[in-house]
């Protein structure tokens, strides 16, 4: 049983909203301070990592039977048909519980609202619902081994036959791919146009005729991301999500939703754990660990509150007071000042523990990078901020005007 809040600003018909979304939480999820803080979502292998991506299609179909998956989205998709307060509220209330969709949170927020933007009746109907409900989950097939940040300058390339493209082409780092049933796949359709134009946004089936999922083996033994290869996959014209070569203008909408979700989840807290860990390992009372400690709270506190004046304007569909990518730039920051702190204060011990302490100490070192590299690099975010919050001159190129057919590849 989790204590009730008081919240003297809600209205009565938030109230009631608020007083549903508890009653659900503690009918169907544990509540954090009942689970182990040390719980973690750290795979050893990839029949964990399945098992793990399940239990989060579970979670996502249990909302979407009581009506709380898809809060803002129109009740003949398979949403609420809600504003930004259910979701505020929500939001507040799940804080409480230990309860995730996992990697299917991340692709809903994603692809959700660009299919709500740039897709037809037809394909909102297919596959919002489908979305909402966990029964499809997607995969960002975007990467490629010579296309990562310039990320425009892709290959994968789709020739037009009748009422099909015909797909040849490699991608990679394409989180849970091996788990997924459909792909959001870009492709070069035409090579004459400049690199930004020319390309085009597929919605496939992944288990299309010619699509080779390789699982790309971490340290750990898991497989977070793989490799995907394409030999003359046919995906239906009807399944281009926008226009043909004009697929640019979908991906940026799936990439700055990427970027908000990043930064909006706040990355987590983990300054608690830290603290409990020092005090474990007798660590405490040492000045320099006190005072990394002291600095990861309060970045911890700035992003948390940033974060939610961020997400709030989102869910109103406001412009944000900040750009996106400074939360993901602080969220990136915290993660590896969190994963060297775990490892400060366990010292080699950390490493070699197999409980569930060490785990999570060992998920927290090798994991540190990731949010740093994944969704744009420190570095391309740096470059957003530059040109769209500061307004500096934009990054010279030679090749943004050329056709792409010309531009040097290695
Ligand atoms: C955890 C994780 C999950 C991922 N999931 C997916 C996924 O599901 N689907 C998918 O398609 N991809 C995924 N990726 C791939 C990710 O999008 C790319 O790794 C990322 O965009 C960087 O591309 P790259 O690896 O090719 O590096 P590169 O682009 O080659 O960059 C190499 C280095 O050069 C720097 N650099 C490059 N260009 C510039 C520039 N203009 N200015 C300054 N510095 C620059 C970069 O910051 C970086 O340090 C994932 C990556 C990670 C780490």
């Amino acid at each position: 049983m989790v204590v009730a809040h008081e919240h003297p600003v809600d209205t009565e018909e938030q109230a009631a909203f608020r007083a549903e979304a508890r009653a659900f939480l503690e009918a169907n999820a544990a509540a954090k301070r009942e689970s182990s803080p040390w719980a973690v979502n750290f795979h050893t292998s990839e029949e964990e990592g399945r098992r793990h991506f399940e239990l989060g299609r579970s979670w996502q179909r249990t909302l979407f039977d009581h009506r709380f998956a898809g809060l803002t989205y129109p009740r003949e998709l398979g949403g609420r048909g809600g504003t930004s307060w259910h979701e505020s509220i929500y939001r507040e209330e799940a804080d409480h519980f230990d309860a995730s969709s996992g990697f299917i949170a991340a692709t809903l927020a994603m692809l959700g609202p660009t299919l709500m933007r740039h897709g037809t009746e037809a394909q909102q109907q297919e596959y919002v619902p489908r979305l909402l409900s966990g029964d499809d989950a997607w995969c960002q097939l975007f990467s490629e081994p010579g296309s990562g940040s310039d990320l425009a300058g892709l290959a994968c390339k789709a020739e037009r036959d009748g009422d099909e493209f015909v797909v040849t082409g490699q991608k990679v780092w394409n989180s849970a791919a091996q788990f997924c049933d459909r792909g959001m796949l870009l492709v070069r359709t035409n090579p004459d146009m400049p690199k930004h134009h020319g390309i085009t946004f597929l919605l496939v089936d992944m288990d299309s005729p010619g699509i080779e999922v390789r699982p790309l083996v971490q340290a750990t033994g898991a497989s977070h991301f793989n490799e995907v290869f394409l030999s003359e996959v046919r995906v239906p014209v009807s399944r281009v999500l926008g226009q043909i070569d004009e697929g640019w203008v979908p991906a940026r909408t799936v990439m700055s939703n990427e970027s908000a979700f990043i930064g909006g989840s706040g990355g987590g807290s983990t300054s608690e754990r830290l603290m409990m860990l020092a005090r474990l390992y007798g660590v405490d009372g040492d000045p320099v660990t006190r005072q990394d400690l002291a600095r990861l709270h309060c970045h911890e506190r700035v992003l948390a509150m940033m974060s939610e004046r961020i997400m709030a304007a989102v869910r109103r569909r406001e412009t944000p007071p900040v750009d996106p990518s400074i939360l993901k730039l602080a969220v990136a920051g915290n993660r590896v000042l969190s994963g060297n702190l775990a490892m400060a204060i366990a010292g080699p011990a950390g490493l070699i523990s197999s409980d569930e302490r060490g785990a999570w100490i060992q998920s927290e070192l090798l994991s540190r990078y990731g949010v740093s590299i994944g969704g744009g690099t420190n570095e391309v975010q740096r470059n957003n901020l530059a040109e769209r919050a500061l307004g500096l001159p934009r990054e010279p190129t030679a090749d943004r005007d050329r056709p792409w057919r010309d531009i040097p590849r290695s």
